[in-house]
């Protein structure tokens, strides 16, 4: 990789509307870290769709490269766990928010953000599962740390033909879940039923105005919308069961009530992923490896160049995108 090299740069003057630009930059213009990567893939997730486009305050540092996650191959280190020549994969820790993250051929970091990529994987597997099949797949472990079991009958995944939709249903298949997949889109039934679904709920079903409980419909759930749909999945959630909250896709207000806590038993698990702990982490890319099936995740993904990211940036935000976008950085 030469010195200068390629970045995504996303820059404010005052009260001007943000600007998104394609740049060059070297080493001296990264911040602080221990250890330098050369970055070969980032992908695009909802979050950097957001700090793309300015519609959320996801950006809290400018100008900053936005890319929550990246994987590549260390180029120099000061830490003792990463050695020149490691594959290392990157999730969040503000990485792209705080911290100019994965849309540059270079990155500094500090190396307790990094993991060592699982032999299993390469580098662009790993980025087409990104941050949002990662999260998918904390959302599984959520619920089977709960005691949710195939046994015990339907899982439904909201905002389905998103990315942590898509990927959820494709582990939660091949784990041998009944899956429903919630999507407002009807025309992507095929692409859901391909990755594993069970059968489609139309977005309508779960969009109403909640009431405090609702017929038992589910034993669980992967829900990356909130709101109004989280809060009917939690009326129809079965007795004991379980959802596993992520997202805010369609609003990050919870209109329900502690009915289904208190009179079925319902368990709602937040997942998070920024902060998420190593093992945690590790333990989550180990189970990617072998839970879920490479050839669905390519079929469910887009691959685009650096030039690309403000658009794909701009299709996420506005529900567009299927399955995941992967983006090619560097060599
Ligand atoms: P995508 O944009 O790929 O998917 C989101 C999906 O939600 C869309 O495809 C759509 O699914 C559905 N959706 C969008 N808008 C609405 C709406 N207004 N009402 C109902 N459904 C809607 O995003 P990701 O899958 O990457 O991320 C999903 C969510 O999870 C985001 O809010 C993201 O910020 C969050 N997230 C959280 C993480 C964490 O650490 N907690 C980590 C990663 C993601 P369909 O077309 O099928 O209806």
């Amino acid at each position: 990789m030469p010195d200068r090299f390629p970045a995504i740069l996303v820059s404010k003057d005052g009260d001007e509307a943000q600007k998104v630009e394609q740049v060059e930059l070297g080493l001296d213009d990264l911040m602080d870290g221990d250890v330098v990567v050369d970055v070969s893939h980032s992908t695009v997730n909802y979050k950097d769709g957001l700090a793309i486009t300015g519609k959320a305050p996801v950006v809290r540092r400018w100008p900053m490269v936005p890319g929550i996650d990246f994987a590549g191959t260390v180029a120099s280190s000061a830490d003792p766990d990463f050695k020149p020549g490691d594959a290392v994969i990157l999730n969040g820790w503000g990485v792209g928010e705080v911290h100019y993250g994965g849309y540059a051929g270079k990155a500094r970091v500090k190396g307790g953000w990094l993991i060592h990529k699982p032999d299993g994987l390469t580098g662009a597997q790993a980025m087409t599962i990104g941050t949002a099949g990662y999260t998918a797949m904390l959302c599984v472990m959520a619920l089977e740390r709960q005691g949710v079991t195939p046994d015990q009958g339907p899982i439904i995944v909201t905002g389905a033909a998103g990315g942590v939709g898509s990927v959820a249903i494709a582990i939660l298949a091949r784990l041998g879940y009944e899956v429903l997949a919630s999507t407002g889109r009807p025309e992507e039934a095929d692409y859901l039923k391909g990755l594993g679904a069970a059968d489609i709920v139309a977005r309508e079903d779960l969009s109403g105005k909640p009431r405090p409980l609702n017929k038992e419909r589910f034993a669980g759930g992967v829900d990356a919308v909130g709101s109004t749909t989280l809060a009917n999945v939690l009326s129809m959630t079965r007795y004991g069961g379980a959802v596993a909250a992520c997202g805010l896709a369609g609003g990050m207000d919870l209109p329900s009530s502690v009915m289904p806590f208190i009179l079925r038993g319902v368990s709602l698990l937040g997942v998070d992923s920024v902060m998420a702990p190593r093992a945690r982490r590790i333990e989550a890319y180990d189970r990617l490896v072998r839970d879920l099936d490479h050839d669905k995740l390519a079929a469910m993904t887009t691959t685009i160049d650096l030039a690309g990211v403000p658009q794909a940036g701009a299709d996420i935000v506005a529900g567009k995108v299927r399955g995941r976008v992967l983006v090619e950085v560097g060599g």
